[in-house]
């Protein structure tokens, strides 16, 4: 039984903190800590989530070895912004803590995505024998490890790789993101790029598009994007040629997208405003609907997986790996909508699975680099089924 600490109580977080506390022959005491106490007290009082809660910023690495020295987490789950990534792993180093996330360092002067920062810990957490678990969530995260499941038991090769990822689900609101709005929009409107034969080819943002089919979705029209999972699976899937990601986007969407841009609205770098220093992106956040708040009227649903081209036993073949969520049972297990969902339910699993020691091994370590076989059969349990199908369409 070990003592669990959460930073952050979003759309996701919230997600981890009820699916943990359903789990107390694993976890045996539950923290929470949180910049604002809201998100947190509400959890507690309207979901009898049995957890202990506390206020702190986690950009302040003393502020998180203060708190950590006082509650001595076994393991740490970071489901606060990428931002934090570096503080939170210092302060674990600094306690003896394991670490999980599910979302690359970026700096908050760039959108910069890259796992150098992080994999740059990988001998301070080995000497300490702690683990530091990256890219815990759906994609990064189940996606890398639909591929390692692939590599282990599907394929002799793998050729190449396209994650593919559709919400096709309707929140009622003219726009809105399914996760933090700052951190979603920034990924957005950066360049695309992919890997191919050992080089990234970069592409301008949105510029590539094709009609994919899902299933139990159908076609949709999908925009290759940069996604982090590309570069930790370009290391760890043997002799991959390419791997691209590929997101579904509404005209709508992207249409209110271009306004935004057009207008200066998503951009992160600093403006004077009222004698006061703001960032328009973070800004536009305060006035964009919640992603915590989507759930309830939330229909559709999303369907994220990996179409894997190579071949086994002499034979070439497509295979297509996915999970298909629907929002309203997201909402009706955790009162979230499905991308808070997906997020949340393999950060539990992560977490789980380090605390039995079945995931052990010190350093910094992405999750593809582990067994796919015991995670694979918790997202079924945990109520994320997923499914391999021969894959008959024609990604170009
Ligand atoms: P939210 O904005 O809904 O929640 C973020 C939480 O972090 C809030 O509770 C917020 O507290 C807290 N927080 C923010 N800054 C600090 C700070 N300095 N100190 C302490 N707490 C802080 O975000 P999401 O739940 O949508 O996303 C959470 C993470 O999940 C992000 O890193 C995101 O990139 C990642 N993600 C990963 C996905 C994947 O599939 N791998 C998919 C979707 C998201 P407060 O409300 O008090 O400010």
């Amino acid at each position: 039984m070990k003592k669990l600490l959460i930073i952050g109580a979003g759309s996701a977080g919230s997600v981890v903190i009820q699916k943990c506390c359903r789990l107390s022959s694993v976890f045996s005491e539950i923290h929470v800590a949180s910049r604002t106490l809201e998100k947190s007290n509400e959890l507690k009082s309207t979901k009898k989530c049995a957890i202990h809660i506390h206020r702190c910023d986690a950009d302040d690495t003393e502020a998180l070895i203060t708190l950590m020295s006082s509650i001595s987490p076994y393991c740490v789950i970071n489901m606060a912004l990428p931002y934090q990534d570096l503080s939170i792993m210092e302060a674990c180093l600094s306690v003896g803590a394991h670490y999980v996330d599910t979302a690359n360092y970026e700096p908050r002067d760039k959108a910069e995505f890259c796992y150098k920062w992080q994999w740059d810990y990988h001998e301070r957490f080995k000497e300490k024998g702690l683990m530091a678990l990256l890219g815990c969530g759906f994609d990064p995260g189940v996606t890398n490890i639909f591929c390692a499941y692939a590599q282990k038991e599907l394929f002799d090769q793998i050729h190449t790789i396209d994650i593919i990822d559709c919400n096709a689900g309707d929140h009622g609101h003219p726009f809105a993101t399914n996760f933090n709005p700052e951190i979603n929009i920034r990924e957005i409107t950066q360049d695309g790029k992919y890997w191919k034969n050992g080089q990234w080819v970069t592409t301008k943002a949105l510029s590539e598009e094709q009609s994919i089919y899902f299933p139990e979705v159908g076609h949709k029209d999908a925009y290759l994007m940069y996604h982090e999972e590309i570069e930790s699976l370009a290391k760890h899937i043997k002799g991959v040629q390419q791997i691209r990601f590929w997101m579904t986007f509404s005209q709508e969407y992207l249409t209110y997208l271009n306004v935004l841009q057009n207008v200066g609205m998503t951009r992160i770098d600093p403006i004077q405003y009222n004698g006061q220093e703001i960032i328009p992106l973070q800004f536009l956040k305060e006035v964009l609907p919640n992603p915590s708040d989507l759930g309830e009227g939330y229909t559709g649903k999303t369907c994220i997986g990996c179409v894997i081209h190579g071949e086994k036993n002499g034979k070439t073949l497509t295979k297509m790996i996915y999970n298909v969520c629907e929002h309203q049972q997201a909402y009706k297990d955790c009162d979230a909508q499905a991308v808070g969902y997906t997020t949340g339910v393999p950060a539990m699993i992560g977490a789980k699975l380090l605390c039995e020691g079945t995931w052990m091994e010190s350093g910094v370590i992405n999750v593809e680099q582990c067994d796919p076989t015991p995670f694979l059969e918790d997202l079924k349990k945990y109520g994320l089924p997923w499914k391999v199908i021969d894959y008959e369409h024609r990604i170009i």
